[in-house]
């Protein structure tokens, strides 16, 4: 009988030994499953290095606001200023109307044209036939007959960034051609009454405007004449 007792005894063991190996393998199995998520754990290392990106973008953001807060600061205020008050780049310009001085002038560029319109332009009041002159140098770039403005002329300064504008004449210098380039004093026309001008009040209407970047003659933003044909600027 003990020769049964052992086989039994021997059957159990291996069973025992069956069974743990089995469950070793199983947890083995699983520890394949697990395995696989190793991989997962890299994607669980991204969340960990995902903090590190974000102070790292932190660290950025707050470089990259600081340029950009610091641009806008300077830029409205000071171009602002610059852009209300006087262009450095136009300086002092000729008083184009001659035997007319600076004292004469009246500062009629913020006059209410109308409901919406303001006048942004200086009349400069003088007799019929008076002769205009350029007020700085520059090239002719149109003669021009409108209806408001009548005979007209349309000057650039020599970096084309403003326009002249010379409106109301009684007519051109003679020989006076688009394209032209004229210096400052150059006699270029005469003080008129045309285009909606009041008859019995001849006068020169006479405006600056900095030029849109495609540089049309006929567009761009007004520029008051008054502190450059009065010596204002500095
Ligand atoms: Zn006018």
């Amino acid at each position: 009988m003990k020769w049964f007792v052992t086989l039994l005894l021997g059957a159990a063991l291996g069973v025992v030994a069956a069974v743990l190996w089995l469950g070793r393998g199983v947890p083995e199995a699983g520890t394949a499953a697990p395995g696989p998520a190793v991989t997962p754990a890299p994607a669980a290392a991204p969340p960990a290095a995902a903090p590190a990106p974000a102070p790292a973008a932190g660290v950025p953001l707050p470089s990259s606001e600081l340029p950009e807060v610091v641009p806008p600061a300077p830029v409205s205020p000071a171009t602002t200023s610059v852009d209300i008050d006087v262009k450095p780049a136009i300086g002092p310009l000729l008083l184009p109307v001659a035997g007319v001085s600076a004292k004469e002038l009246t500062n009629t560029f913020e006059q209410p044209r109308g409901t919406e319109r303001r006048h942004e332009a200086l009349d400069i009041p003088a007799p019929k036939g008076t002769p205009v002159y350029a007020t700085a140098d520059g090239k002719i770039v149109k003669l021009f007959n409108s209806k408001p403005g009548g005979i007209t002329i349309y000057q650039f300064d020599p970096s084309e960034k403003y326009a002249y504008y010379y409106a109301h004449l009684d007519g051109y210098a003679p020989d006076l051609k688009e394209g032209q380039q004229v210096r400052r004093g150059q006699m270029i026309g005469y003080v008129g009454v045309t285009g909606n001008s009041d008859p019995n009040v001849p006068h020169l209407h006479f405006a600056i405007f900095e030029l849109n970047a495609d540089k049309k003659w006929w567009e761009g933003t007004p520029v008051n004449p008054y502190p450059y044909l009065t010596g204002q600027t500095k």
